[in-house]
């Protein structure tokens, strides 16, 4: 049995009864992490430490900062086998999907730790005489960060990472299925010295959450989850006028044109779709396709997808994990049944999957002879499924892409420059991919959608100064 997990709060491991578990979704007889669970006394606790730690840490040489940063960063790198191991065992991603994402958080931190001391401002001359105008960039206060658990270890760093930087604060609520990966990245900070208060974790329902978005004295909330509970983070964040940053969810398109290289398109789908189990906000689970290479295409998927290991996620052999939790694998069973229903065509999958251990593991499973408008092609399904929609040419194409209420990630599989370029200007979408998968981005880069995926202020690399930082203009007479 495991140990239960403590809450950061203030500097201190506070230790609590066991009120939740977190299962290993490849073998639920195994139990990964048993934590408590707070509540409106810990929220408190934890924005309160996290005020009082505020003034001296904005206020820090940014050296100060980037030392902790680049620490955090190299121990994370370091324990990149052991963390990565233990995200696979907890998320249900294979163990090199969990090592990358462990290398990931690392990489962010150490980043960061260069960013803090880049913060920069600007001097510009007045339209008066003899006035001078400077602005900074400077803190903000306290962060509430809400995390989802599909990236259990990199979410929680792109957002602690940059805030840090900064000299903000922070108060974050892993999500319930992640605890102890997210436990692993708080007591890395723990150990490379992050002064009390200045960085608080607490364990909690969804409920929990929404007591740190209203908390007066959280400055601002950078949510990442689904677009239901986005929604409502941004409507009570905005009530109180707190600064607020949703990323949510996608039903990205993936365009293969007749002039595609086959190979590639196959390689680029599959990956886009299937790998981390399809549970990524920027997974392509549209495919359109065009109709000159639509039978060969979907052949040739088909018969990649069907021959996807699926097992364990720490077993050398397998290529594809199980789904994070049973009510995941039941949404996934739940869409392809709506699909068929709707006259879908299941190519490959679509069946239970039982394996000698006991865990939530599904099919991967490919759906042809979709229309644009049916659920499954409107719907985030966040698993290993994915439909066709076959279209006549390019333009309708772009047009099937742009369709619908997301816009994270888009990508379209061409030899055409000419196709590729207005791909990559016409598409409604954050961010545009040219024969490479739709998910899989860089760490000092923006991140973010356009429509109902995201809300506020780009993440991540370069864009992450402006939510986590405030503008000050300085005027000057001397
Ligand atoms: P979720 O919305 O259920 O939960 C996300 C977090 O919000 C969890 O920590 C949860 O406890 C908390 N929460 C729940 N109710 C809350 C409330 N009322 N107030 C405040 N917090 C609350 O999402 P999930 O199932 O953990 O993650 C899957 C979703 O995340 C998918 O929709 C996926 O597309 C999205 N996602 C988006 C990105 C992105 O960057 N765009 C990245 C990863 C995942």
């Amino acid at each position: 049995m495991s140990d239960v997990l403590p809450q950061y709060i203030g500097g201190e491991r506070v230790a609590a009864p066991p009120a939740d578990q977190s299962l290993n979704p490849s073998n639920t007889a195994d139990v990964v992490a048993r934590v408590p669970r707070g509540g409106a006394a810990e929220v408190e606790a934890a924005v309160a430490a996290a005020r009082a730690a505020f003034p001296a840490w904005s206020e820090a040489s940014p050296e100060v900062r980037a030392d902790v940063l680049d620490r955090a960063g190299d121990l994370i790198l370091q324990r990149r086998e052991q963390i990565g191991r233990l995200l696979s065992r907890e998320e249900g991603k294979t163990l090199p999907e969990g090592i990358g994402e462990t290398v990931r958080a690392g990489r962010i931190f150490k980043y960061f730790a260069g960013e803090a001391l880049r913060r920069h401002g600007q001097n510009l001359d007045s339209v008066r005489p003899g006035v001078e105008i400077q602005t900074y960039r400077q803190a903000v206060g306290v962060f509430g960060l809400i995390t989802p658990w599909n990236f259990p270890i990199a979410i929680p760093a792109w957002k602690t990472a940059p805030a840090l930087a900064f000299g903000n604060t922070v108060v974050l609520k892993p999500a319930g299925p992640t605890p102890a990966t997210a436990a692993a990245m708080a007591e890395i900070l723990w150990e490379a010295g992050a002064p009390p208060g200045v960085f608080n974790m607490i364990f909690g329902p969804g409920s929990m959450g929404a007591k740190l978005v209203e908390h007066p004295g959280v400055d601002g909330i950078s949510f990442t989850g689904s677009q239901s509970v986005g929604a409502g983070v941004a409507e009570a964040a905005v009530r109180r006028q707190a600064r607020v940053q949703l990323e949510m969810g996608g039903k990205n398109p993936l365009v293969v044109l007749d002039d595609a290289d086959l190979d590639r398109a196959v390689m680029v789908a599959l990956d886009g779709s299937f790998y981390a189990t399809g549970q990524r906000c920027t997974a392509s689970s549209r495919i359109i396709v065009t109709d000159a290479i639509h039978d060969r295409f979907v052949a040739a998927l088909a018969q990649k997808v069907a021959a996807l290991r699926v097992g364990d996620a720490l077993d050398p052999q397998t290529q594809m994990g199980p789904a994070v939790s049973e009510a995941q694998m039941q949404v996934s069973y739940d869409y392809i049944d709506i699909a068929r229903a709707e006259g879908g065509r299941i190519v490959t999958g679509g069946g239970r999957l039982e394996l000698p251990n006991p865990g939530w593991y599904v099919q991967p499973t490919l759906i042809a002879d979709t229309a644009k408008d049916m659920r499954i092609n409107c719907e985030e399904v966040f698993g290993p499924v994915a439909s066709t929609v076959r279209v006549r040419d390019y333009d309708e194409a772009l047009a099937v892409a742009n369709d619908g209420d997301f816009g994270l990630s888009a990508g379209i599989v061409t030899t055409s420059l000419k196709y590729a370029r207005d791909f990559q200007r016409r598409a409604k979408a954050g961010m545009v991919m040219v024969n490479l998968p739709t998910a899989g981005v860089d760490y000092h880069v923006p991140f973010g959608g356009t429509k109902k995926s995201s809300y506020g202020a780009r993440e991540q690399g370069f864009a992450a100064v402006e939510f986590y930082t405030q503008t000050k203009t300085a005027y000057s007479w001397a």
